[in-house]
């Protein structure tokens, strides 16, 4: 049966270039999708991709607005129901942060991966063409159907609730920091040893979002001072995530921060610096108010928070949630 997929780029690495071959950092995005796809050889004997170019910008850039955008445009190609699987090109030092919105808030009736790349088009031993074409045959995979968003990279398929990038340089920067490995792509062949657990219903309508409110991110440390928690109040954010110590633990600092903000109003999330292990609920929440990020790290904490509070739901709802992702 031939295929019909969707490729959407938004730019990064896999759409830039630098000046010379050896160059591998401090390059700029220069390539649109429809010249990037071109270059990959047999793409085209795959399936018909229809190519479309939503963005072409580094994924520092990527904001809110920039991802809701994108988000609706795969839902409307999903209930459009004429495809058969979307593939999304991104920068890779946001990447786990769109993949986790879009883990939360799309029902994947056909695949919808991502992919990116850690050296330019330009470079010696460019991961980009290849990480498309494994991306384009993951998505026209049948066996990629209901395992929710994915991230393939590096000859790995990753769900997009686990997504990390783990290294700064290295071709093998996207893993996961647990479980999440779903499958492998190897020589033309797609392998799935596990099946992820997807959410059943979307966690928010995309309808009418265009922007989320602004939560700040706080690092914990030792000799922390108050003073991002106050300006996190007076720059008007809606909450604040805190990447605490251990399993959520707050210097005093953060602890006052939290109290501060809590009075004005923010919504705070104990979440760990620690990259492995849930944070766990305490019995002194109740009465600070504070909410516990459970399994999600700060950053996925945040995006939910952000989803949360931008269909003004209440406290009681957002401290469920948490424990239930
Ligand atoms: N700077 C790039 C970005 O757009 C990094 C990458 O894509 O690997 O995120």
């Amino acid at each position: 049966m031939h295929r019909h997929l969707v490729l959407i780029g938004t730019g990064g690495t896999i759409a830039a270039t630098a000046n010379a071959a050896q160059q591998l950092t401090d390059y700029t995005v220069t390539q649109g999708i429809a010249a990037m796809l071109a270059a990959v050889p047999g793409a085209h004997e795959l399936a018909d991709i229809h190519c479309e170019q939503l963005f072409n910008i580094d994924s520092r850039a990527m904001g809110s607005a920039q991802v809701l955008r994108l988000a609706r445009r795969i839902e409307q190609h999903l209930k459009s129901g004429a495809v058969d699987g979307i593939v999304v090109t991104h920068g890779t030092d946001t990447l786990e942060e769109t993949a986790f919105l879009l883990h939360l808030t799309l029902q994947c009736q056909v695949p919808v991966v991502l992919v990116g790349a850690m050296r330019p088009g330009s470079a010696l031993s460019a991961d980009g063409p290849l990480n498309l074409y494994n991306a384009l045959l993951v998505a026209c995979d049948p066996a990629s159907q209901a395992r929710g968003v994915l991230v393939a990279m590096n000859d790995t398929i990753v769900s997009a609730r686990a997504a990390l990038k783990l290294s700064t340089t290295q071709v093998q920067a996207f893993g996961v920091d647990g479980t999440g490995v779903l499958g492998s792509i190897t020589d033309r062949v797609v392998r799935y040893w596990a099946r992820p657990d997807v959410p059943a219903n979307p966690l928010c309508s995309l309808k009418g979002l265009r922007r989320l409110p602004a939560v700040d991110l706080i690092l914990d440390y030792q000799d922390a001072p108050l003073h991002p928690y106050q300006a996190a109040i007076a720059a008007g954010a809606s909450g604040i995530v805190v990447a605490g110590m251990g399993n959520g633990s707050l210097s005093s600092a953060a602890e006052r921060g939290c109290r501060l903000a809590t009075r004005h109003g923010l919504v705070c999330i104990r979440a760990s610096r620690v990259p492995r292990g849930a944070v766990t609920l305490k019995s002194s929440d109740h009465d600070t108010g504070l909410l516990a990020a459970g399994a999600l790290n700060a950053l996925q904490a945040r995006t939910v928070l952000r989803l949360a509070l931008a269909q003004h739901w209440g406290t009681e709802q957002i401290r469920e949630t948490l424990q239930r992702l």
